[in-house]
């Protein structure tokens, strides 16, 4: 019995140092938790009071000290990103497609008509005025010149028709109108070669450069004519050589995305635009498109500058082929000021075709004979208007037409 109660006398003390160390760890742990929670707690307290966390609580969250607020119920998680195969593919731009380019020159009738045209209109009642004498024909003559023809043609065409009118012995209206329209009809020069070279020679795309000043319409020319070659079912490749704006080069590549036309381009304002030329080209030929438009810069800074400039752009371009037009183009509402520009241009490079833009616009039609006398190239192209179509080829009839309606 003895032995038993020793016995329960052991158990019961190493009983009690047991319970002793489970009470002591208890309370150290509880002690350590709270000194280890004690911070974070505090910090979700601020988070919530503080509203949105500062960069400061985020930099600190990031470095794993606190923990980064979890996130509130407007302010779940993003939902997991679609795979990548499944993505939806960004819309393909629409490609358009322009019509064909012949037969847009009628338009040019409803368009004078627009801008008050009053050319033919003031000759052809001077012509049916009672008495055709010297003043009226000098009125007729004053009409021709400021309508932009040049004093030289408003002379010749007023002493011819004065002679035909006599010898005809007609005031019949219709009769004279046919007889003015044949005059200005060969001083426009039906005759003159319009022939736009854009087809390519076997593996080498056709080159055309497109000069002028700024301001005339050259870069939406050459959108315009992109559009009516890729109508015309040429695939074009434009190259952005005015490289002294920016937005040129992103005014040409919108015309070109938009009839599937390449653009190349400088990565910087102020690139040599000879090397985007001669990149142009090389695409060009390497892409296997019939036709390559190259668009240039229109400072009229110095004739030295504009001679080097446009001298080296034909002359890095031509290490690939020839260049096939160089087209200058014109301002129809600039009248003698567009003339000046024409003559400083082809005094620095060989201009084989003009484009006459914004005729819509004008009266003044007459700078067609004016501007063809003097350079002695024919317009092929003339502007009628901001529409993408509104570029035609040049036809003398249906331009004498809707001049006298
Ligand atoms: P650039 O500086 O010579 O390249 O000239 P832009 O191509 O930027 O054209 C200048 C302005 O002329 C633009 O607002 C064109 O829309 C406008 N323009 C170009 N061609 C014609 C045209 O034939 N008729 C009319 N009415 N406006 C035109």
């Amino acid at each position: 019995m003895a032995r038993l109660v020793a016995s329960f006398c052991q158990t019961g003390a190493v009983m009690e140092s047991l319970i002793v160390t489970l009470v002591i760890a208890f309370v150290i742990l509880l002690v350590g938790g709270v000194t280890l929670l004690g911070p974070r707690l505090r910090g979700r307290r601020s988070g919530l009071s503080g509203g949105a966390g500062t960069g400061v609580d985020a930099g600190r969250g990031a470095t794993g000290t606190i923990a980064p607020p979890e996130p509130s119920a407007d302010q779940a998680a993003p939902a997991p990103l679609a795979p990548a195969a499944e993505a939806v593919a960004p819309a393909a731009p629409e490609v358009e497609r322009p019509p064909p380019s012949a037969g847009r020159m009628v338009k040019l009738r409803s368009r004078l008509a627009r801008s008050q045209n009053a050319f033919g209109s003031a000759l052809l009642s001077l012509l049916s005025s009672a008495k055709l004498d010297d003043d009226t024909w000098e009125e007729i003559e004053e009409i021709l010149i400021t309508a932009d023809m040049g004093a030289a043609p408003a002379t010749q065409l007023v002493d011819r028709l004065r002679t035909e009118v006599k010898v005809a012995g007609t005031r019949d209206m219709t009769e004279v109108k046919t007889l003015l329209k044949t005059d200005l009809l060969e001083q426009v020069n039906p005759d003159l070669d319009r022939t736009l070279h854009t087809a390519p020679h076997g593996d080498r795309p056709a080159v055309v450069l497109v000069v002028g000043v700024n301001g005339t319409g050259k870069t939406t020319t050459c959108g315009k004519l992109a559009r009516a070659l890729i109508g015309d079912g040429r695939t074009v490749l434009l190259g952005a050589a005015d490289t002294f704006r920016a937005a040129a080069a992103d005014q040409l590549e919108t015309w070109g995305s938009r009839v599937g036309a390449k653009t190349v381009r400088a990565d910087r304002e102020g690139a040599d635009p000879a090397s985007v030329a001669y990149e142009a080209v090389s695409e060009g030929i390497a892409s296997g498109v019939d036709t390559v438009i190259v668009d240039t810069a229109g400072r009229l800074h110095t004739k030295t500058g504009l001679m080097d400039e446009l001298g080296k752009i034909k002359r890095v371009i031509a290490k690939h082929g020839s260049v096939d037009e160089v087209l200058l183009v014109l301002d129809a509402t600039t009248g003698q000021n567009g003339l000046r520009q024409a003559r400083v241009f082809a005094e620095v490079v060989d201009i084989t075709g003009i484009v006459l833009t914004k005729l819509d616009g004008t009266a003044k039609g007459g700078i067609v004979i004016a501007v063809q006398r003097e350079l002695g190239v024919p317009v092929k192209l003339v502007g009628l208007g901001e529409g993408a179509d509104d570029l035609a080829p040049f036809e003398p009839e249906t331009f004498v037409d809707a001049l006298i309606g």
